[in-house]
């Protein structure tokens, strides 16, 4: 089951009157901040109106430098930045560029749920080695060294990752840079958009900024969608090497033209405003992982080890496969898992199989802080309907 059905499958319920508790949104719960909303009007009355150069407006590629040097420490000129339709658009303009039929992206699983769709839809292979639980979710040099080819084009990373909320050390990124150092013809997409949502007060560390040697092969991926609760606005960019941005900004001129004009305002009003939001977001986000973990390390067969960032909890679910529902139907896979609890507990999550690793499930903590303690409630009282797994 994918993704989008497990949306479907839940609005169905809802249609007959059940009240599904949606785990399976990806998006920030907060409205976008006031002054970003207002940026966007007044240029909109003001006359940006227009298209744009295809990367994104001057003003805004130097926001986004500007930000890269303050944050990230890292040196880039308006130049070197591409603003897009979202970070999704990013992406598919970079793979657009690059793959040829055939070539492989290294995409670690658990992988964002499009990333192996794009690479399917532009002509190229996913290549999705297992980095499970027991690595902390993390792609380790072993792993990755087995998994390049000749044909490797791309390596994905995605930190804090979508599902998983792994977060890499700066070791840890030394040694997969290590690695790539031996294989030249691979780039590398660092997907940082869940950049400000770490926990436990851990500090941010870039692929960029530890394996600057890389710097000719990297396109570092991020956009204002998750910070700064804007998934709607579709704003994305990137900062990279020239020959790779000048493909991606005709791949965007030609697709797109530009990314609209007020909406690129209300970016640069997010980026250069009051950052107090970025704070406000992440405590919410911290204080909502402790119900789900209180309440998973309370449910037998079900595992959680508490994420580094992001707003997923990327529970393991081994314990329930083989187990059987009240209705006589026995859990084959955690898409079973994810199709039973809505059924029985009224809550939607979303399988591991969307995610490329199973068992498991994704459940966001995007939610009010009630609704998710009754949404993890629901999920610990479906988990006691279930029956123990028959004898082989
Ligand atoms: N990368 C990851 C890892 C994501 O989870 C998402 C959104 N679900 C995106 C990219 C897309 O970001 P945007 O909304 O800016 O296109």
């Amino acid at each position: 089951m994918t993704y989008v059905a497990t949306r479907m499958a839940a609005k169905a319920l809802r249609a007959t009157g059940i009240d599904v508790i949606d785990l399976g949104l990806g998006e920030p719960d907060f409205p976008t901040p006031t002054h970003v909303a207002e940026a966007a009007h007044e240029a909109a009355l003001a006359g940006e109106t227009l298209y744009t150069q295809a990367a994104g407006t001057l003003a805004l590629r130097m926001a986004v430098a500007e930000q890269f040097r303050r944050e990230n420490d890292l040196d880039y000129g308006p130049d070197d930045i591409v603003v897009a339709i979202g970070a999704r658009q990013i992406i598919f303009s970079a793979l657009m560029a690059t793959l040829n039929d055939g070539d492989e992206a290294i995409l670690p699983a658990p992988y964002s749920v499009s990333y192996p769709e794009m690479v399917k839809l532009l002509g190229g292979a996913p290549v999705t080695p297992a980095c499970g639980a027991e690595t902390g979710f993390r792609l380790t040099p072993a792993v990755l060294e087995a998994a390049i080819t000749p044909r490797t084009k791309w390596l994905f990373l995605n930190m804090p990752g979508n599902p998983s909320g792994a977060v890499y050390s700066e070791a840890e990124l030394r040694g997969l840079g290590a690695v790539l150092a031996r294989h030249p013809q691979v780039l590398i997409l660092s997907d940082e958009i869940y950049e400000h949502i770490l926990f436990e007060g851990r500090e941010s560390v870039r692929f960029g900024k530890v394996c600057p040697e890389l710097r000719d092969r990297t396109l570092i991926v991020n956009g204002v969608a998750k910070a700064y609760a804007m998934t709607g606005w579709r704003v994305g960019y990137a900062a990279g090497p020239a020959p790779l941005l000048k493909a991606m900004k005709a791949v965007q001129g030609q697709s797109v033209t530009s990314v609209a004009p007020p909406m690129q305002a209300a970016a640069l009003a997010a980026l250069t405003g009051p950052q107090d939001c970025i704070a406000t977001f992440r405590e919410a986000f911290e204080r909502r992982r402790d119900p789900v973990l209180a309440t998973v390390a309370d449910i037998p067969g079900v595992a959680l080890s508490p994420p580094e960032g992001a707003y997923y909890a990327c529970i393991g679910c081994a314990g329930l496969i083989g187990r059987v529902t009240p209705k006589g139907e026995m859990l084959a896979d955690d898409t079973a898992v994810v199709t039973y609890l809505p059924n029985e507990g009224h809550v939607r999550a979303v399988p591991g199989a969307a995610y490329g690793l199973s068992p498991l499930f994704r459940n966001s903590t995007a939610t009010a802080d009630a609704t998710l303690t009754e949404a993890m409630a629901r999920v610990g009282r479906a988990v006691a309907a279930l029956s123990p797994a028959k004898a082989a």
